[in-house]
């Protein structure tokens, strides 16, 4: 069975577990998925971090309530998280690192701060 190279699309010519026609086109692959997880990892640290600022930002004392409409307007992202936390009687926290958030009724959201110690 002849293989092409995944990156130029060559012929490869050699060993059976070869996977790519040279170094070159190995690297230039590898380089490219690095990036990409490179860039994926970014944009999610991103998100995360835009999260924290915004609950951190909301909840300067340890405990308060906000609107989703509130969290919305300022780029809150429902989407991502650290950690999730439901209790024994059912409710779930979110959290992003430290600072957490529990869906309450009518879109109000109930702010908390986890203790670290
Ligand atoms: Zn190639």
């Amino acid at each position: 069975m002849e293989r092409t190279c995944p990156e130029c699309g060559d012929k490869i010519i050699g060993r059976a577990d070869k996977k790519f026609c040279s170094d070159a086109c190995r690297n230039t692959h590898n380089n490219s998925l690095n990036k990409d997880n490179k860039n994926l990892v970014r944009n999610i640290n991103n998100r995360l971090r835009k999260n924290y600022r915004i609950l951190e930002t909301l909840n300067s004392e340890d405990k308060t309530k906000t609107t989703k409409e509130k969290l919305v307007r300022m780029g809150f992202s429902f989407d991502y998280f650290t950690s999730i936390y439901t209790t024994k009687s059912g409710s779930t926290y979110f959290y992003l690192y430290d600072q957490g958030y529990l869906l309450l009724d009518n879109d109000f959201y109930l702010l908390v701060k986890k203790d670290l110690k």
